[in-house]
């Protein structure tokens, strides 16, 4: 019986083996590719640029690597005639331009194509892109289109372009990229300037086993408490379904209780004061920098196509997010569905190379305006569509008002839930679930009036830091289901990057696998979390068993000209120290600072040792205007 028990394990192992060899059985998973994406390939290129033409790049470009690139990569995004605005680092591509890329052992040339400026262009101003390949004197064009302005107006967006190489290219052959003045002369200025969007190669990848599909679902707004696999039971059928898949992480905590911050350390695996995005105003993103890398650009530079589809101006490319990306969908909406057709269509050009998807949606994000069919759309002072200001004026809530705020919480929250079930089907209808690696996180919780208030990025008490964090790896993985322990947004790249054979870089958080894999039961002693939308500049330190808050003086915040506009009048800006033992006290009511001086002053040296570390500190820029105004609408920032 023992033996017949052992042969049928090593059955299960061998099969288990190779699966983890050839994940599925899916066509363009038996043919992978790799991914070139040419724009970083520029330095390797030979360009002919027009004499005259004038130099392209404009202020807060950020798809240039090197300031020599700069004259050829802007991020262009092409308006659209509907839904959201593509931005795609592109080639710029003035007549009489051609660039030449080696072709390697590449069987296919895919890009996006159109005229940037065409709005103010006349009509019949019209370019012809040409692509062409050439070995040792033979010369093949394999795609040529004229697009006028007019025609890109009408269209609206990217035009596609997606053709397969000859047979006898080789390693010696060329790629040429082409544009020139069609018959028509072009109208005086404003003359539109032609582009190639994301130009790539796509070459044969026989790596063993194949890099998977990589998902990092970011639900804007979920604190863990509100989904079923954190205790609210029955709330999220479809995210408690994905645990049964992966691995839930208990403690994970957010880096701050705001967007922008929080996302940034999601993406780079730092804290914000070492991305630097970590005030709302004054201060801009040292993303721009080349030494500093998205989990994009790693991912880009390892063969896959990188997309964004996000939903707010908190995840803005004003911003730099969309660095590394080879398109970013930048919308402003609060409903997933809204963002689902740029997923497929993400999906439905991948040529067998490893997608890496950023989905970003703000459903939970107030205004919150979703009912369940017959729920009242008024309770006492509140209707439906209220804003975090809204509580300013209005003073504390009845009891009533505070069960109707959770109420439409719960019924936001349900509502994404169901989109994330119609995710998982895609992928599993596509094929792509089984091998696919899934990470499903939030950037911070919310303050449901469990301390008097409604909102977040004032605080960083545990309903504004502990987030959902679930990791389903590829099918084979035999991982712990759940695991306790203390874990950051900062350790999700590291982690990422390690599973897929990358080296971590130059990151603030350490990979969770060891955990993961049981070789150690603990991750971390502390997370870090800080960066206020609002003052008091506040920093904390979260344990397995308690959390250590300090609050600074105001002096700081006025003096970087922060405008500290809606929870100003509402919270304690007094500058001291908070302790409290969560596994007494998990809603963190009795502070027992005065009680344990000792460990205070231990907190204190460690938090002072944590903030002198040297972190890159971008240039003070000027925002956007109608960005700043984006985000006042939005409930960032508002007030007076
Ligand atoms: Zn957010």
């Amino acid at each position: 019986m023992k033996r017949f028990v052992m042969i049928l394990a090593l059955v299960a192992g061998g099969l288990l083996a190779a699966r983890a060899m050839w994940p599925r059985a899916d066509e363009r998973i038996r043919s992978p590719f790799r991914r070139r994406d040419l724009v970083a390939e520029l330095a390797r290129a030979s360009i002919e640029w027009p004499p005259g033409a004038r130099a392209q790049a404009r202020d807060g470009d950020r798809a240039y690597r090197t300031a020599e690139s700069r004259r050829f990569v802007r991020q262009v995004g092409l308006p659209p005639r509907s839904s959201a605005t593509v931005l795609v680092p592109s080639l710029l591509a003035p007549p009489g331009s051609r660039y030449r890329f080696e072709l390697g052992s590449a069987t296919r040339f895919r890009s996006r194509f159109g005229l940037d400026g065409a709005e103010g262009a006349a009509p019949d101003t019209a370019f012809r892109f040409r692509v062409s390949a050439t070995n040792r004197g033979r010369d093949e064009v394999l795609f040529t289109r004229v697009v006028s302005a007019g025609e890109q107006r009408a269209h609206g967006g990217w035009f596609e372009l997606d053709v397969p190489l000859p047979k006898w290219v080789g390693p010696d052959a060329t790629l040429e990229l082409a544009v020139d003045v069609d018959t028509t002369p072009v109208s005086p200025a404003p003359a539109p300037v032609p582009v190639w969007g994301a130009p790539a190669l796509f070459e044969p990848d026989d790596r063993r086993p194949r890099r998977p599909t990589v998902i990092l679902v970011s639900i804007d707004t979920l604190r863990a408490d509100a989904t079923g696999p954190y205790g609210a039971r029955g709330a999220t059928p479809h995210i408690a379904a994905l645990t049964a898949d992966g691995v839930t992480f208990e403690n994970a905590f957010s880096t701050s209780p705001w967007t922008t911050p929080s996302q940034l350390s999601l993406l780079t695996g730092l804290y914000p004061s070492g991305h630097g995005l970590n005030r709302a105003y004054g201060r801009n993103l040292s993303l721009a920098e080349p030494g500093l890398a998205t989990l994009a650009d790693r991912l880009s530079a390892a063969g896959y196509t990188t997309v964004a589809v996000a939903s707010d101006h908190a995840v803005d490319p004003e911003l730099g997010f969309d660095k590394g990306f080879h398109a970013f969908h930048n919308h402003v909406t609060q409903d997933m569905a809204d963002l689902m057709p740029a997923v497929r269509g993400a999906l439905d050009r991948l040529t067998g190379e490893p997608l890496f998807l950023f989905l970003h949606t703000y459903d939970p994000h107030a205004p919150l305006f979703r009912t369940a069919a017959g729920a009242p759309t008024r309770v006492g002072r509140l209707s439906v569509g209220f804003h975090y200001h809204t509580f300013i004026d209005l003073g504390p809530p009845t009891e009533a008002e505070v069960a109707f705020v959770r109420t439409l919480y719960a019924d936001h929250v349900r509502y994404v839930d169901a989109r994330i079930g119609e995710l998982v089907a895609l992928l599993k209808e596509r094929g792509l679930y089984d091998e696919a690696l899934i990470v499903l996180t939030s950037d911070h919780g919310e303050e449901l009036f469990d301390r008097g208030h409604y909102g977040h990025g004032f605080e960083l008490y545990e309903h504004q830091l502990h987030v959902p964090l679930i990791v389903k790896f590829p099918r084979g993985e035999r991982f712990r289901a759940r695991v306790d322990a203390l874990t950051s947004l900062v350790d999700v790249v590291p982690s990422l990057l390690e599973y897929l054979g990358l080296e971590p870089g130059n990151v603030d958080g350490t990979s969770f696998l060891d955990v993961l894999r049981g070789r150690a039961e603990a991750h971390r002693d502390v997370a870090f979390a800080e960066a206020l939308a609002w003052g008091p500049e506040r920093k904390a330190l979260r344990t397995k068993r308690f959390k250590y808050i300090r609050t600074f003086a105001d002096a700081e915040v006025r003096a970087l000209g922060l405008r500290n506009g809606t929870y100003d009048k509402l919270l304690d800006k007094t500058p001291g120290e908070e302790l409290y033992f969560l596994e007494d006290d998990p809603g963190e009511r009795i502070d027992v600072a005065a009680l344990h001086p000792d460990l205070v002053a231990r907190m204190r040296a460690l938090l002072a040792a944590f903030c002198e570390r040297e972190t890159p500190q971008g240039a003070p820029r000027t925002r956007d205007p109608a960005w700043v105004a984006a985000m006042e609408a939005l409930g960032y920032f508002g007030g007076d």
